[in-house]
């Protein structure tokens, strides 16, 4: 088992290319002295609004973060406006991509067919999926959480089945996202554990290397309960990524646990 824990800031439409910058800067500074330590236990990576990410590249690099992108389009190229592709944000230095955040299902309705279309596309790439999955509170109260999140992790897993472990699975339980309410440990852990049990059933043994984040209003006070859970390798961070002082906070605390 090859799972090196994960943090990725998902700063939403928050941040002009100016702020990102200062951010980096101020992020740098804070967690400058223990980069020996990160390096070895704990991957960061931020992902900007995409007019951020260009600026965003060599200020990240230098302090040992990556780069992702929030989004990106299943196709390569063509008349899609508004898009960006997967060429475009490998050229801009971009590590990760997240696809089917609950936001893009909600308020841009995008559905598992087109999420699995990215993820394939992605294949073809250098970039690594961060793939959303998690259900609402109206399926968990009749009880169809991992109906829901096993549907949205098998649609990928059937359309792009070379991924292997470049693929990071997130769980966000949408009723714990921006909310203030965090699934407890337990909870979120039973969730991981299901998903942990569909990658083995379709890659096999590589299915152990995936690793699986958990996100919903993560913060430093409940960090290290949430990653010390055995299928929990980190957390996908919204409201909490925003203040440099706060994440660095939040990456000392997951630190400490990984
Ligand atoms: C998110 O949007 O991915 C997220 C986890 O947000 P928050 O941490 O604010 O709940």
């Amino acid at each position: 088992m090859n799972r090196l824990p994960l943090l990725c800031a998902n700063w939403k439409m928050n941040h002009t290319p100016r702020e990102a910058a200062a951010w980096a800067r101020a992020f740098g500074d804070r967690i400058a002295p223990y980069a020996a330590r990160f390096k070895e236990h704990l991957e960061l990576a931020v992902a900007p609004p995409s007019p951020a990410l260009d600026r965003l590249g060599e200020p990240l690099k230098e302090i040992g973060v990556h780069l992702a992108a929030q989004n990106v389009h299943a196709e390569a190229s063509g008349a899609f406006t508004g898009e960006v592709s997967a060429g475009m944000l490998e050229e801009l230095g971009c590590r990760y991509v997240l696809i089917g955040h609950s936001e893009r299902r909600q308020l841009f309705g995008e559905q598992d067919i087109e999420i699995a279309a990215k993820a394939r596309r992605l294949q073809s790439s250098t970039l690594r999926p961060i793939l959303c999955v998690g259900e609402t509170l109206q399926e968990r109260e009749r009880n169809a959480t991992l109906e829901v999140v096993e549907r949205q992790l098998r649609t990928v897993l059937e359309t792009a089945d070379g991924l292997g472990a470049t693929l990071v699975v997130a769980y966000e339980p949408v009723w714990a996202i921006g909310t203030g309410q965090t699934a407890s440990p337990e909870v979120a852990q039973d969730v991981h554990s299901a998903l942990r049990g569909l990658l083995i059933e379709r890659l096999g043994e590589v299915g152990r290397d995936v690793r699986i984040l958990y996100g919903g209003s993560v913060k430093p006070a409940n960090a290290g309960a949430l990653l010390s859970q055995a299928d929990i390798d980190g957390a996908l961070v919204g409201g909490a990524s925003l203040d440099p002082e706060s994440f660095a906070t939040l990456a000392l605390a997951s630190l400490e646990t990984s």
